[in-house]
């Protein structure tokens, strides 16, 4: 059996700035790895696309879909699902939430990623998270659809959000993406409807990458990383030795 993770995007193009990175290389690790894009932020995400003369909702999310899809190409995400629960507000009910919890059934991450858990600039961000808790809760409990596979107790990573210090996200783990930086640029690339935030990112990376070394060890044999992702792990983690 094939390790697993599960990716929880607000919108369709968070999984890509925030860990396509993390994707990439545990896909080339051999990890099949799912995301479930809760909207495709054609609302509040998309404003490059709605300048565009005659849009309407449906060819903003049809536009977003086929970006969305192409950047998972490069990513080599194993498998993509669009709830299309609407942006801006993201609004998830009780039926929708017992999908998401069919999936993490079905998937049985070894490890999941969401969004931080405070961003006041945007509410769906934050809400994202509140739902994969509830999600992972859900799934773990044994009296929701008796006779299934119950989840055990997967890590849930928040990644790096933006305007990092207004989130109270602070990282506690870095991963070196210098292997697959290619194919995260090459994910980036594929959302035109944002291109103001591709050099952003790719700078988030590069400094990542700087500390990535000095946490290795800095000067003295610290290992270079030119790309790096943070991520803030919400539960603690247990070990045998230190
Ligand atoms: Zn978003």
């Amino acid at each position: 059996m094939a390790k697993t993770a599960l990716v929880i995007s607000a919108h369709s193009a968070d999984f890509v700035w925030r860990c396509g990175g993390a994707i990439a290389l545990h896909a080339s690790k051999g990890y099949e790895v799912s995301v479930i894009c809760l909207s495709y932020g054609e609302r509040g995400e998309s404003a490059k696309l709605w300048k565009n003369e005659g849009m309407t909702l449906e060819k903003v999310k049809a536009a977003r879909k086929v970006e969305a899809e192409n950047a998972a190409k490069a990513i080599d995400v194993h498998d993509i699902q669009f709830f299309d629960l609407g942006d801006y507000p993201l609004e998830v009910d009780r039926d929708a939430k017992y999908r998401i919890v069919d999936v993490i059934r079905k998937v049985q991450p070894d490890f999941m990623l969401s969004h931080s858990k405070w961003d006041p600039y945007n509410t769906d961000h934050m809400y994202a998270t509140q739902v994969a808790l509830e999600a992972r809760m859900i799934a773990q409990a044994w009296g929701h659809n008796p006779g299934e596979k119950v989840l055990g107790a997967p890590q849930l990573y928040l990644f790096e959000p933006h305007q990092t210090e207004q989130m109270e996200w602070k990282p506690d783990v870095f991963l070196d993406i210098s292997p697959v930086w290619g194919k995260k640029w090459a994910a980036i690339q594929c959302m035109e409807g944002q291109e103001h935030l591709w050099h952003y990112y790719k700078n988030v990376a590069e400094n990542r990458g700087n500390h990535f070394m000095r946490n290795s060890g800095g000067q003295s044999g610290g290992r270079k990383s030119t790309h790096a992702e943070g991520f803030q792990s919400v539960f603690p983690r247990t070990v045998d030795e230190l």
